[in-house]
């Protein structure tokens, strides 16, 4: 059965999509079968794996809103062995039109189990807020991947994540668990990223990942090709951590299971 992972934290630009995209590519590079769910009304995941927004006629939108079947909506990607639901921004309205349906939280995690059965995982990219999109993530998801951009107040927030999670776990997803806290955008240069790496793992101590996202042009130029660093640079420091990565979330899961 597909193990759900949302990657989320409600501010923007810390590498949440960069993150969904290649640790989707990556874990579908290693063989395995994945599903990138965008529910970001960005769509940059979407656009990210190569998937055309203008061509789709429809989103994750008709499956929150309208009832549509997952499967009638999700797609092939440029990359093998990783399909996409993508997201459009229709999508934009979804927040408020959930708002009054009955169990507005659990849509997502409806839609989700009806498929999740054909992938070994199903990686959902949040969009930077903590509302009712992210809120369905979180209960459809297993577990959640938390990136931590590395600079100044990396913390700031986070304590309002965690409580989200742990009311999440209260009231509407009891197996929810922390995968793990991602570092990203290091720059080794600079002695800041360093004491942020300290202060992000006194904090989470286990819980952060060996691998440490670097700062690299490759991961910053591949969504304007619609690749994923693996394919649009495979040599490319960005790939090769994020490959790392994905061993790391392959590892750890093998050991709690
Ligand atoms: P979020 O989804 O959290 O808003 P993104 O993944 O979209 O964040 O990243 C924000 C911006 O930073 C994007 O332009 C992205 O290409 C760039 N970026 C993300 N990670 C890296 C990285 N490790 N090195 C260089 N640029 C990055
Ligand atoms: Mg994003």
């Amino acid at each position: 059965m597909g193990k759900v992972i949302s990657i989320a934290n409600q501010k923007g630009g810390v590498g949440k999509t960069t993150t969904a995209v290649n640790l989707s590519a990556c874990l579908a590079y290693l063989d395995y079968k994945v599903l990138l769910v965008d529910i970001d009304p960005q769509g940059n995941a979407t656009s990210g794996v190569g998937v055309d927004k203008g061509e789709m006629e429809q989103c994750i939108y008709n499956v929150l809103v309208d009832g549509v079947e997952a499967r009638q909506v999700r797609t092939s990607t440029q990359v093998s062995n990783l399909d996409a639901i993508p997201a459009t921004i229709q999508l934009a309205g979804a927040e408020i039109e959930l708002v009054p349906t009955i169990s507005r939280e659990v849509h997502l995690k409806k839609s989700i189990d009806q498929i999740k059965h054909e992938y070994d995982y199903v990686i959902i990219d949040c969009p930077p807020s903590l509302g009712l999109l992210t809120l369905n993530s979180l209960t459809a998801s297993d577990t959640v991947l938390i990136p931590v951009q590395c600079e100044y107040y990396a913390l700031e927030g986070l304590s309002q994540l965690l409580n989200t999670v742990r009311l999440v776990q209260k009231h509407l997803n009891r197996q929810l668990m922390i995968e793990g806290v991602l570092l990203t955008m290091l720059d080794a240069r600079t002695n800041l990223g360093i004491q942020v790496i300290e202060e992000v793992k006194k904090y989470f101590q286990d819980k952060v990942y060996r691998s440490i996202i670097p700062r690299n042009v490759r991961l910053s130029e591949a969504p304007s090709h619609g690749r994923p660093a693996i394919l649009y640079d495979a040599k490319s420091r960005g790939a090769e951590v994020y490959l790392e990565l994905a061993k790391e979330v392959i590892v750890n899961g093998e050991r709690v299971r």
